[in-house]
């Protein structure tokens, strides 16, 4: 069945699916995106992640080119579509086509809507949760507003690509003290020596993961206990469990930092919790 994008305004050929070449998403990574998981042919987290967008496009100075109802039929068309049980929704908008100027382009600009949907092999990542999967560490090198889910990712493609070639799953930021930051598209997480469950604190740092923040109700709901402070490599070497969150993933368990053993090597029960209970809790 040939895929199906949304651009601009209309349904076309996702192997056609063309924008400017002076659109600002291409000439300068002046856009936003969002990314929802597609479960039953539902979407899930729709709203936290809506929201997030609205925020990036204000911190930006953007506007959407459509209201959030258009938006959401859009997703929802697309999704169906091109028939995604399981899958991914994107939404990119950037600035606009305007000739090359790095000032924001005139006000009447229209800005560059795209949505696609894909299906994803659920067994994959089943597969990646029941064995786990390892990370590598590497220094920061994102702008200072990681806080704003832009299309500008040249250093978080450059991450996944460094952790690809040592075997890695993910690399993990690390910021000039010491302290994880996130991953190059997931949240991080330790369950440090101590016993405690721990993730970096919100802040211009890191992405407010949608996950993360529908992970954080669950820990207090099943009684484990949550230190929302960051934590160093060294911390996150000697924890009992490490993982990973996102929309795309929900939980993933972490058996190795740099090589080093995380906890017993094998996916930890805390992870395990709470990657059940996330989904669970969403088809409810
Ligand atoms: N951090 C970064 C840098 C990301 O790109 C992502 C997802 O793309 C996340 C964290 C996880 O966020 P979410 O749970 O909203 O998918």
């Amino acid at each position: 069945m040939p895929r199906i994008a949304y651009v601009n305004g209309r349904y076309v050929p996702h192997a056609t699916g063309q924008v400017h070449i002076e659109d600002r998403g291409f000439q300068f990574a002046d856009g936003v995106y969002e990314v929802c998981a597609v479960r039953g042919g539902q979407l899930i987290d729709e709203e936290p992640h809506l929201r997030r967008l609205d925020r990036s496009l204000n911190e930006l100075r953007m506007r959407s080119p459509v209201g959030s109802a258009a938006l959401r039929h859009v997703m929802r068309e697309t999704v169906r579509r091109n028939r995604v049980a399981d899958g991914l929704v994107y939404v990119q908008i950037s600035r606009g086509v305007a000739p090359r100027d790095h000032g924001f382009p005139s006000a009447e600009t229209e800005p560059t809507l795209v949505v696609t949907a894909r299906s994803i092999a659920l067994e994959k990542y089943a597969a990646w949760a029941a064995t786990g999967v390892k990370v590598v560490t590497i220094p920061e090198s994102r702008w200072a507003r990681c806080d704003i889910k832009s299309t500008a990712l040249l250093a978080n493609v450059l991450a996944k690509q460094h952790a690809r070639e040592k075997g890695a799953f993910e690399s993990w930021f690390v910021d000039r003290d010491g302290f994880v930051t996130e991953g190059a598209s997931t949240n991080a997480w330790i369950v440090d020596a101590a016993g405690k469950l721990r993730t970096r604190p919100l802040g211009h740092a890191i992405l407010p993961g949608i996950t993360r923040g529908e992970i954080l109700p669950l820990c207090r709901q099943l009684g484990i206990e949550l230190d929302e402070r960051a934590f160093t490599v060294e911390e996150a070497k000697a924890a009992r469990e490490a993982f990973l969150t996102a929309a795309s993933i929900g939980v993933l368990p972490i058996t190795a930092v740099d090589d080093c053993k995380i906890g017993t090597g094998r996916p930890g029960p805390i992870a395990a919790r709470l990657g059940e209970a996330y989904w669970t809790s969403r088809s409810e």
